[in-house]
């Protein structure tokens, strides 16, 4: 189903881009993009490309670059490594990490594997088998002997940044599932790529100008979208947005309550969520486009959510909405997405912004 959709949705997600160090997907987007549009990279590393169209009809649609990940905090004498959270959550979550298999991103262009290693089972005892990890009982393990190693031999320092290192795999008797790391937001990326592709075959005259813009820096509370929106905002540019990004479901056991969408029912369109109300208008229109053309859409309010969209807003002064793709498992290494929904986005997003019916 969708061979080269689906090989490059792996190609996307497999690509370490850790906050901070999202170089390598910044550099596919721009060589995806360049086939089609003119692109650039802001001052940050902000890409943003642009397609022109009809002036009165202008769209920006972005996504993020960067995925959620660790750093290193410490190195012990021993060479065991300490790691710190790479993210802009309250409450960090350690569930997820012990026995992963982690990245380590170098000073140099090296990447060294490492495992997440805990007290067996043999020497927790019955207490310890009771206890959720904490981020101070875990440590990475490289297979170094000393602190020297670690610097020396395996070039890794204090501050490199550390992503999942987990392929992408497909689930379910139609292969519709697809399941790794960094589905957050590299699907959302995935349909500016192809968004583009559709939009370049319109003729000028007759298609709205388009700006995709990859953002860096979104998962520590959205910092790099805020120096794009202004800078768009300097150069006079009128237009609205649409953030792609992905959307927590409650479709698992003992979730139902916790978030009304579902994986394969459609796009969502997320109507509030903890940081800013959506563009009454946009969420109007997206409605109306699904409706129209028959594409399933899911509308949502979130809590203890946000997303670049509130840049958008607040530093461009651009009305802005956001369309996310529904995700199970959001911010670990096993994110889970339908592909039938992220085809159906694609659609929804394709035809929202080449047809007037906001
Ligand atoms: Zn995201």
């Amino acid at each position: 189903m969708h061979q080269d959709l689906l090989e490059k949705l792996a190609k996307l997600c497999e690509l370490p881009g850790p906050t901070g160090r999202e170089e390598k997907v910044l550099e596919f987007v721009t060589e995806e993009l360049s086939r089609f549009m003119d692109v650039s990279t802001d001052q940050v590393g902000n890409v943003v490309s642009t397609l022109p169209g009809k002036q009165q009809h202008s769209w920006i649609i972005s996504a993020h670059a960067d995925e959620i990940g660790y750093l290193i905090r410490s190195i012990e004498d021993d060479g065991f490594l300490r790691l710190a959270f790479n993210t802009g959550a309250e409450v960090p979550d350690t569930r997820f990490l012990p026995g992963q298999q982690l990245k380590i991103l170098t000073d140099t262009d090296n990447y060294v594997i490492g495992v997440v290693g805990l007290k067996s089972g043999h020497l927790a005892g019955k207490e310890g088998k009771k206890v959720l990890p904490k981020m101070s009982s875990l440590y990475l393990e490289i297979g170094a002997n000393s602190a020297e190693e670690v610097k020396d031999d395996f070039g890794v320092a204090i501050g490199n940044p550390v992503v999942f290192d987990t392929r992408t795999r497909l689930l379910g008797k139609d292969d519709n599932f697809a399941y790794g790391k960094a589905m957050d937001d590299r699907s959302g990326l995935l349909v500016l790529l192809e968004l583009a592709e559709r939009l370049s075959e319109i003729p000028r005259s007759s298609r709205p100008t388009l700006r995709l813009v990859c953002t860096v820096q979104e998962e520590i509370g959205v910092k790099g979208v805020h120096s794009i929106a202004s800078y768009l905002r300097s150069e006079g540019v009128v237009s609205k947005v649409v953030c792609v990004d992905v959307g927590p479901v409650g479709d698992t056991p003992g979730t139902a309550k916790l978030a009304t969408p579902h994986l394969n029912k459609g796009p969502i369109i997320v109507v509030k969520d903890s940081m800013m109300h959506y563009d009454r208008q946009l969420v109007l229109g997206l409605t109306r486009t699904a409706n129209k053309y028959d594409i399933p859409v899911q509308r949502c309010v979130y809590e203890n959510y946000g997303s670049d969209a509130v840049g958008f807003f607040s530093s461009g002064g651009f009305p802005s909405s956001l369309v996310a793709i529904p995700c199970r498992y959001t911010h670990t290494p096993f994110e889970m997405i339908s592909l039938r929904d992220l085809i159906a986005t694609i659609e929804l997003l394709s035809k929202f912004v080449s047809n007037k019916l906001w």
